[in-house]
């Protein structure tokens, strides 16, 4: 026996294990011709094969199977040549057969791995254990104030999904966060998931344990439920932690269970017990064939795999001669790196548009809660503006307010012009370039500022700026200031 005072000692490090659910974008069910759609007038998308009446048969739909080998082999998965469905029994109400076709011990997609990192740490590695296709339940809608029943909307009920099983190889919050944050990420290039989490289609149970630091063998594990993002999912994991760490210094026992988090409370808190008792009684599903997948149909697969996020961002280095950080950002998402390319395809200058896209274009992005391909201003208008600014038409500092007001024209009334040029001459912000016009301004303030003059040239040189605002003053902000600058260094005599 170990006494209270010498546990405490004891350091403990977590191990995380990550089961992801992710909705298949098909446009219809995994087992039924059924459509695919959020948010539609409950009950109204089902047929007899998704409601589980008697005698329905089930059909596999091609897509879901593509659709979870582009996955697997993304990851460096195996897609196996023979796998099968099984029922996973168990009584829920929003589940009418009374089972769930799932697979289980052999499942379409076997290993592979995920690169992540933690902030602009060095990237790290979660092996997978499997992959496996699976048709989602329905839901329940629980009453709100003033009902007295729970009703059930079946139209989620037969949506393909696909199961991605981590090994527990994940050894904190944070790096389960990065985990899902890659896997999101990836599930997004590959257009197999929205990742929208709001909608529930993606969804995570996360497996953690705790074990003192040096020990080898795992600890006994929890099964944190209902996050609803992936902050959550940390903030999830690190109360389990401390949860699970106090118990045992304290000389208690892990329990095996599945725990709810609370968001509100932030706390995780045990589910009631039926719910929890699995005995699904798996066996293989007698109306489906096994699935027969040819080497051909995966080589077919894998050779229209698209570019996955590190080989863009590679490709961004190479050919655009970015930054490493600028390329990160920029291939975030598909539409994102889309959008960029699109704009340099008409603005040849990589650099200022990867810098312009970062800093104006994706701040107006996240202050409008718009996605790339919801935002009205286009990559023509951005390299349009770049091209204003390069060709000394406008000055970066005038690009801004020039690109407040397409923003604001297109966001209120697409039939007026928004385009920077249009915008540009319709506020008179044409940059003043003309050497002719701004030696006049020049020579003027050179006259009617004798004394400054003097004492400039008697080395005061910090006057340069003085010199420089009033000719700024004098344009209303409009005048090139490198052809001010020179003129005045000109004129000045230095
Ligand atoms: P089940 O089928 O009961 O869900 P699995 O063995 O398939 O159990 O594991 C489910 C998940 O739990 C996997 O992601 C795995 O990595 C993780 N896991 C298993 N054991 C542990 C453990 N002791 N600590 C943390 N995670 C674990
Ligand atoms: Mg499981
Ligand atoms: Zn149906």
């Amino acid at each position: 026996m170990v006494s209270p005072a010498q546990t405490k000692e004891i350091a403990y490090e977590p191990v995380i294990g990550l089961e992801v659910h992710a909705q298949l974008q098909t446009e219809s069910k995994i087992f039924c011709g059924c459509r695919v759609s959020y948010g539609e007038e409950p009950n109204s998308l089902t047929c007899p094969v998704c409601l589980g009446l008697p005698g329905a048969l089930p059909i596999l739909n091609k897509q879901a199977v593509e659709y979870a080998m582009r996955m697997i082999l993304a990851v460096g998965g195996q897609v196996n040549g023979h796998s099968v469905f099984a029922r996973k029994n168990y009584f829920y109400p929003d589940l009418p057969k009374g089972y769930q076709i799932s697979q289980f011990d052999k499942p379409i997609g076997t290993g592979g791995a995920i690169q992540y990192r933690v902030d602009k740490g060095e990237p790290q590695c979660c092996r997978l254990i499997r992959i496996h296709l699976e048709e989602d339940a329905g839901k329940s809608i629980h009453p709100e104030s003033g009902e007295s029943r729970t009703r059930v909307d079946l139209n989620r009920c037969g949506t393909a999904l696909i199961e991605i099983v981590s090994e527990p190889d994940l050894l904190s919050p944070q790096e389960a966060y990065a985990y899902l944050v890659k896997l999101k990420q990836i599930l997004q290039y590959l257009e197999v998931c929205t990742g929208d989490m709001e909608k529930g289609h993606l969804r995570c149970d996360a497996n953690v344990s705790v074990r003192p630091v040096g020990q080898k063998e795992l600890g006994t594990r929890t099964e944190l439920k209902n996050m609803n993002s992936f902050k959550g999912v940390e903030r999830a994991l690190t109360f389990e932690i401390e949860r699970q760490t106090a118990l045992l210094r304290a000389g208690g026992e892990i329990e095996q269970t599945s725990l709810m988090w609370d968001e509100k409370k932030q706390v995780a808190e045990p589910m009631r017990s039926k719910e929890e008792s699995h005995d699904y009684r798996y066996f293989p599903e007698p109306d489906l064939l096994d699935l027969t997948i040819t080497s051909e149909w995966i080589e077919s697969v894998r050779a229209e795999l698209p570019e996955l996020p590190e080989e863009k961002a590679e490709r961004f280095l190479s050919d655009y001669r970015i930054r490493e950080y600028d390329a990160g950002v920029l291939t975030d998402s598909r539409e994102l790196a889309d959008f960029f390319e699109q704009v340099v395809a008409l603005f040849d200058d990589p650099r200022t548009a990867a810098n312009w896209i970062q800093t104006e274009y994706l701040k107006t992005l996240n202050e409008l809660k718009l996605s790339v391909a919801e935002f009205p201003v286009r990559a023509v208008q951005v390299a349009g503006l770049l091209k204003l600014v390069s060709s000394g038409k406008i000055s970066g500092k005038m690009a801004k307010t020039v690109f407040a007001e397409m923003v604001s024209r297109a966001m209120s009334d697409q039939q007026r012009d928004f385009s920077p040029e249009g915008v540009v001459r319709d506020l008179g912000l044409e940059q003043v370039s003309d050497e002719s016009a701004l030696a006049l301004i020049v020579d003027k303030i050179i006259s009617e500022n004798e004394s400054q003059v003097q004492a400039y040239r008697n080395g005061k040189e910090k006057l340069f700026g003085f010199f420089v605002g009033q000719v700024m003053k004098e344009t209303k902000g409009q005048a090139n200031p490198e052809v001010i600058n020179r003129l005045l260094k000109e004129r000045l005599g230095n």
